[in-house]
Order: C-alpha cells, then sequence, then structure tokens
C-alpha cells in the first residue's frame, strides 16, 4: 500500500533525493568505492560541500560577509554553541515552544539573558507579537516555526538588534532576509536532509567578539576557516543536503517551496475548519504551514484513536500529534506532495460521513 509520509522530523525527502543518494553509497562517482569508505579530504568529496555551499548560498539569496558550514550535534549543540559565539553582555529570547525554551536554558550558562516575549502562559498555541525589543540586546534569538505547536513566524521580524534564527523546520520553505541575521541554524533532518549534519550561516564579522575562550570545536571560525573540514563531517548527510539543494533548485527555488506549502496548508486547514469533527489547536493568524496541528472536537473526543486507525489503515504515517500537545500533526515539509495532503483530507472527509 501506498504510505503518506507525515513525519516530523526525520521527515519525507523526494524520492529522488533518496535514491541518487542510494546509488553515491553503493559507488561514488563511478570510482568503485562507497561514499561512505572515501576520505573526506578527498579530491572527491570537496565538490560536494562546495556546491552544497554555492547552493544554500545561491538559494537563500545570502549576502556576502557569510559563511554556510556544516556540524555535527544536531539544533541542540547550537543551543550553546550559539551564546558561547555570540552572546556578549546580554541576549534576548523568544520563548515560544518547547525548542525555544531549550534554546534560552542553554543560553543563561553564558551571561545575561533576557526572554523578550512568551507564549507559555498561552499554552504556546499563539506566538506572541508587537513586543519591544531591548536594543542593548548582543542578539534577539528566535524559533521561526515551533515544530512541537505547529506556530510560525512565516516573516522576518523587524529588530533593533541582529537576529538569530533556530531554522530547523522551516528553512528552505521561503525566501529569508539573512541580512536581518548574526546566525540562521538548522538541523537538517527536515527541510534539507537526511538526520546528521547541521546546517549553519554565519555573520563572518560577527565571529570572534564574544569574551571567552571557546574549545576549538566549539568556536565557529574554526569550521568557517577549515570550510567544515576541521574534523570530519558527517559526509553522507552533506551530500544528502547536496541532493536536495539541487531538488530546491530544479524545483523553482524557495519561492516555489513557499507556494507549494501555503497550497497544501490551504487545503489542510480549509478541511479542518470546516470538518465537524476536528479543530485546528493554534491562533489562526500564528499557524505553520510545516507542521499543521489539529485534535478532536469536544463531543468527538473518543474518535481520535479510531480516526488514527482509519488514517492509518489508508496509508497515512506520523500523523500523531506530539505527546505534549496531543490530537494529530500533519508535517508537511517541502517533499510533502498535494497527493499526500490530499489523501489525508480525503480519509477526514470519509471518516466524518460515517459519523
Ligand atoms: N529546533 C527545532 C525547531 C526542532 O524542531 C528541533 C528538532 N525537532 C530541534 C531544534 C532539535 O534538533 P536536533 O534534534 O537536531 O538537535
Amino acid at each position: 500500500m501506498k504510505k503518506y509520509n507525515f513525519n516530523a522530523g526525520p521527515s519525507m525527502l523526494p524520492r529522488e533525493v533518496i535514491e541518487n543518494t542510494a546509488k553515491q553509497i553503493l559507488d561514488f562517482n563511478g570510482i568503485g568505492l562507497s561514499l561512505m569508505e572515501i576520505s573526506h579530504r578527498s579530491k572527491d568529496f570537496q565538490p560536494v560541500i562546495d556546491e552544497s555551499v554555492a547552493l544554500i548560498k545561491e538559494l537563500l539569496d545570502v549576502p556576502s560577509g557569510y559563511s554556510v558550514i556544516f556540524l555535527g550535534g544536531g539544533a541542540s549543540l547550537e543551543f550553546m554553541q550559539i551564546p558561547a559565539n555570540f552572546l556578549i553582555k546580554k541576549a534576548g529570547y523568544l520563548n515560544t515552544g518547547t525548542w525555544a525554551k531549550k534554546a534560552l536554558k542553554e543560553a543563561k550558562l553564558f551571561g545575561e539573558v533576557v526572554e523578550v516575549a512568551s507564549s507559555a502562559g498561552d499554552g504556546y498555541m499563539k506566538l506572541p507579537h508587537n513586543f519591544d525589543i531591548p536594543k542593548d540586546l548582543d542578539y534577539l534569538h528566535i524559533t521561526s516555526n515551533n515544530t512541537i505547536y505547529g506556530t510560525e513566524y512565516r516573516k522576518d521580524l523587524d529588530s533593533p538588534v541582529p537576529l538569530i534564527g533556530d531554522m530547523s523546520s522551516d528553512i528552505m520553505s521561503r525566501p529569508v532576509d539573512v541580512s536581518k541575521y548574526t546566525c540562521i541554524y538548522a538541523g537538517a533532518q527536515k527541510n534539507m536532509a537526511m538526520a546528521g549534519v547541521t546546517v549553519l550561516i554565519v555573520k563572518d564579522d560577527m565571529l570572534g567578539k564574544a569574551p571567552r575562550e571557546l574549545p576549538t570545536m566549539v568556536d565557529y571560525r574554526t569550521h568557517v576557516e577549515k570550510g567544515s573540514m576541521f574534523n570530519t563531517p558527517p559526509v553522507v548527510p552533506i551530500y544528502s543536503v547536496l541532493e536536495t539543494m539541487r531538488w530546491v533548485k530544479a524545483h523553482g527555488g524557495v519561492k516555489e517551496m513557499e507556494r507549494r506549502a501555503d497550497e497544501r496548508a490551504r487545503i489542510l486547514y480549509d478541511e479542518i475548519d470546516r470538518n465537524k469533527l476536528f479543530r485546528g489547536t493554534v491562533a489562526t493568524e500564528d499557524r505553520s504551514v510545516m507542521n499543521i496541528c489539529f485534535v478532536m472536537n469536544d463531543e468527538y473526543k473518543e474518535l481520535e484513536k479510531p480516526f488514527f486507525d482509519f488514517a492509518t489503515e489508508r496509508g497515512m504515517v506520523g500523523i500523531k500529534g506530539h505527546r505534549s500537545v496531543g490530537g494529530f500533526r500533519a508535517s508537511c515539509y517541502n517533499a510533502q506532495t498535494l497527493e499526500g495532503v490530499n489523501a489525508l483530507v480525503q480519509a477526514m472527509k470519509d471518516f466524518e460521513a460515517q459519523h
């Protein structure tokens, strides 16, 4: 049976990305060796890094003066590395969900941190807007898409101080004004690659200012200066970045990714709003187009498990909501198809007709 993959991450990738990566794992560039068994410093691998960096810069229109690097450790390690590298006196954080809170907690280890705004009081079901941003912050850290709660800042914030963005779950899904950011980072396992690599876009002249000695591996300058080759980078995940970036480019770039994401989200939210069994969990204006969260309406609560089973029988995978929200979450990253979304909508309609 055909599967429709709504996993939140690691998540669906374009089929050709998986097939092309699999081919290179078997025989890299026809050299008779696997991508897994060659030196990251070999002349065959360097072009993979170079083209990946070039495509990321091209697709996100990264201005000069920024570097793109690949690291291990996931976005979670950046929660610590960001303040280590950029917190001089005081940093601001938006508390918009589980991941944002984790980032804030790590930053406190490195200096003064202010929670500029929070939606914790609203159960993270909406986003803070129109808050004052102190002008003396070194940076304001935002989580542009809150993967668990399904809220998203779909536009870059206006801020008097430089932004740092955790874009783990919405990078490459829309054009971004990179010039507003000191750093953008993303665990790549949603919109960019298989799991195992973190992508960072860093503003070079903001590096080296923090008043602390940094271990070599923690200092972003190490990785910028060595072109992500100070130590052995995750070669296969980076290769899958390359294939995904080629796919994004061939499919019209981030503007087209944005159009597709908006279309998918409109179809699914329209059904959530129309169907008597379901309701969305998030304030309408803050709804994520990447992670679409919904629950059963109160009078149909007992139908949660039956709907899950019904959808599973139709091939839906990964629609269970995060344990802290419950209900359902349909993750619709770049590789998600209209066919997948329509299959889910049809399942919702057919289930409604039975009740
Ligand atoms: N930030 C966001 C927005 C996420 O969604 C996630 C993971 N789902 C993380 C950070 C943590 O990423 P990692 O597992 O790569 O450490």
